[in-house]
């Protein structure tokens, strides 16, 4: 097995550490991940400037770029063999609901799943420090063993939500769909030291729904959560109605 780590939080992250030690359990290990944070970057591919890796130890590498581009970078430029999996994370947050739109840890998944690789996204429920990162590893592992056991069905890759709590805490796993959260949308408005006006954007806890089978409800309920995702964002749902429609 040759798999490939990366994540949105940068190569120094505690959770991408966990991770890619986990998986040297299930065989060669090779990371490729931003150098340094680049949360909530979303599928952003680096278009205008040149992208530079460093090698910071062996199978340790780290891109000035975004997740999409590392995950780009490794699959054409740098791992001599397409990998067998494409892990992303551990996210330092959750990814739950809507905000998988915003999240660079899923987008590297998704990237990934483009490139025809099973891919999975993993994120630890918490913002809190002091946390549970190698208990989620070990669940990431888990994981991953289904996924390279059966294979996933076609177009899909997953997205993995751990609860921050030891392993035996943790209530059994559950697949679950993407869930939503009523925006509030609140911005922080405040003036600095210098007179100036400035803004903080989602410095709120969002509101989240609690809908059985969803992704927040698991998490809510410490169960670990998988949402199985695609790329069709087509709202078939609409076609037949939109189709009436006349132009
Ligand atoms: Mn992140």
């Amino acid at each position: 097995m040759n798999i490939m780590v990366t994540n949105d939080d940068g190569i120094h992250a505690a959770g991408l550490r966990a991770l890619a030690e986990a998986m040297t359990e299930l065989g060669t290990v090779t990371v490729v991940a931003p150098d340094r944070e680049r949360s909530a970057v979303g599928h952003s591919l680096t278009l205008h400037s040149p992208l530079r890796i460093f090698e910071l130890h062996r199978g340790w590498y780290a891109v000035d770029g975004t997740p999409t581009d590392c995950v780009n970078m490794g699959i054409h430029n740098m791992l001599p063999i397409k990998p067998d999996l494409v892990v992303s994370g551990i996210n330092h947050g959750a990814n739950l609901g809507d905000d998988v739109t915003y999240s660079g840890t899923v987008a590297a998944a998704m990237e990934a799943n483009l490139m025809g690789i099973p891919a999975i996204a993993f994120s630890l429920a918490t913002f809190e420090p002091g946390n549970h990162f190698t208990d989620a590893a070990q669940i990431a592992v888990q994981v991953a063993r289904q996924v390279i056991a059966h294979g996933l069905p076609a177009d899909t890759f997953l997205n993995v939500n751990i609860p921050n709590c030891p392993r035996d805490r943790m209530q059994p796993t559950l697949i679950t769909r993407q869930g939503k959260r009523s925006f509030i949308g609140k911005i922080v408005d405040k003036t600095d030291p210098r007179g100036r006006k400035y803004f903080w954007v989602g410095s709120e806890e969002p509101r989240p729904d609690d809908e059985p089978g969803t992704d927040f409800h698991a998490i809510h309920r410490h169960h670990v959560s998988i949402t199985p995702l695609h790329l069709d964002l087509t709202n078939h749902k609409s076609l037949p109605i939109l189709s009436r429609w006349t132009f």
